[in-house]
């Protein structure tokens, strides 16, 4: 499925945990936040009404005692003990008329028909009149005895006054806080998913490089993503030990394969020798060519046995790789005139190197018969050969079929077949062999290779042979 990276980003379990983690942090904060505004708010509004309340009270019981002008004495005085008109003061008698005793300013352009409780007097009635600016008036209302209504009232301006800094505050914080949110998250996530994506990359390095000794690195501690971990190697080393098994047992059969096959092969020689019989004459050839491919498969099988345990003999001379490569070129000839395929070469110099001559024969061998024999009818070969620092390096280029990436690293896999190969001759031994016998001359070989377009083999080995 194609993807771009950024949706592989944002579809990344890590990311998605970090933005989880970032946005729950960020709500919490909010929420807490608010709820502390909610209260601090509601604390104010209490204590605004509580203050109110008992001025209503002083008011009310100087009234009932004194009349009118023991109420206007009250107010005068202290509005003059205090130097502040903070509360406004209004009684309105039942016959209508309404006097204004104390007023803070902001109070002077109030609509007083905004003053009429809707609600029964007889019990303490609470009115909040929103004013321009954000704060508002509240007002309590109550009927004294004598029917008058007393009200006293305070502007909550105080309220946004302890409020406002609480909000602005609130704003500062928020963003170092949703920051903090994200790298946290991301810390978090990135910590508690390290042994999943050790797994990933084990994995993806066994596919890669066909490495079945690759293991996720032990972490100490015990969650459930270090027992995955652990649980994944004990999969791999099953496997490994059933892989190894498997080749053992192929190893054994091809060891124990080669000698009967040998004799049967001679024996079907002699007899093909004897008879005059055409049906016989050419059951027996048969019977030859087939022993000999099996022979060919059982001898490579074991040479790449013997390379990959290391114990592949070669005997060393420092000769001319290009000498080898002209007499392998030489070889096929044939094949490519048949094919109409022009092989042309590069040589920078006699590139000499310290190999075992008829193992780099089949290297150079196999590589040729691959490119003739992906390659169409028509199309060309090129070989090259040149000294870099301290390796030598041979270079096949064919403009064949290509190797499709997914089958790019399957290719050195012992029996392997690429999908469109089928139809060619081969064993899917050819690449096994060649990779094993450069290796064993400690050198590497590498392909680069686009379906259609197609493949480049590059040979690399150390001019002084594997020490
Ligand atoms: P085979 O006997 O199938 O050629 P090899 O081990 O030599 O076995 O190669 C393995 C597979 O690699 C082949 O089946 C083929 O799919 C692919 N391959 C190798 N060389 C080439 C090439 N030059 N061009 C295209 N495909 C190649």
């Amino acid at each position: 499925m194609p993807s771009n990276p950024l949706s592989r980003f944002a579809r990344s379990f890590t990311v998605q945990l970090s933005a989880w983690y970032a946005a729950l942090f960020t709500l919490s904060a909010v929420v807490l936040f608010g709820l502390f505004y909610l209260l601090l708010g509601a604390t104010i509004d209490s204590k605004d009404r509580e203050l109110i309340q008992a001025r209503l009270n002083e008011c009310a019981t100087v009234y009932n005692y004194g009349g009118l002008p023991a109420l206007q004495d009250l107010v005068r005085r202290s509005t003059v003990n205090t130097g502040t008109k903070s509360f406004f003061v209004r009684i309105a008698s039942q016959r209508g008329t309404a006097f204004i005793l104390a007023a803070p300013e902001e109070w002077v352009h109030l609509d007083t028909s905004a003053l009429q409780p809707d609600g029964n007097p007889a019990r303490l009635v609470w009115l909040n009149i929103p004013k321009d600016d954000e704060s508002n008036f509240t007002l309590a209302t109550e009927q004294l005895p004598d029917g008058s209504l007393l009200q006293v009232g305070r502007s909550t301006a105080n309220r946004e006054t302890l409020l406002a800094p609480f909000r602005r505050t609130f704003i500062a914080v928020m963003v170092p806080t949703i920051l903090f949110g994200v790298i946290a998250g991301a810390f978090v996530a990135q910590r508690a998913l390290k042994p999943v994506e050790q797994v990933v990359a084990t994995a993806r390095t066994i596919i890669d490089t066909g490495n079945l000794s690759a293991r996720v690195p032990a972490g100490v501690s015990q969650t459930e993503f270090e027992e995955l971990a652990h649980q994944f190697n004990r999969v791999l080393d099953k496997n490994q030990t059933l892989i190894r098994g498997m080749r053992e047992a192929l190893d054994n059969v091809a060891h124990d394969l080669r000698t009967p096959l040998t004799r049967l092969r001679g024996s079907a020689e002699i007899a093909l020798q004897a008879t005059e019989d055409t049906t016989a004459q050419g059951a027996l050839a048969d019977c030859v060519e087939e022993a000999d491919r099996v022979l060919t498969m059982l001898t490579a099988l074991m040479s790449i046995t013997e390379a990959e345990a290391g114990v592949m003999h070669l005997s060393l001379e420092l000769i001319s790789l290009t000498d080898v490569l002209a007499k392998a070129i030489e070889l096929y000839d044939m094949v490519a005139e048949e094919k109409q395929i022009k092989i042309t070469t590069s040589f920078s110099s006699s590139c000499e190197a310290f190999v075992d001559p008829v193992r780099m024969r089949q290297v150079f061998a196999n590589l040729l018969d691959n490119a003739l024999k992906y390659t169409p009818v028509g199309g060309t070969v090129q070989v090259s050969c040149a000294t870099e620092i301290s390796h030598v390096v041979i270079r096949f280029k064919d403009s064949g079929t290509g190797i499709p990436l997914a089958e790019q690293p399957r290719i050195w896999e012992r029996l392997y077949r690429g999908d469109k190969s089928r139809s060619q001759r081969g064993l899917g031994l050819g690449l096994s062999l060649v990779k094993a016998i450069v290796e064993a001359h400690h050198g590497q070989v590498t392909v680069k290779s686009e379906p259609g377009e197609g493949s480049l083999f590059t040979v690399s080995i150390p001019i002084s042979g594997p020490r």
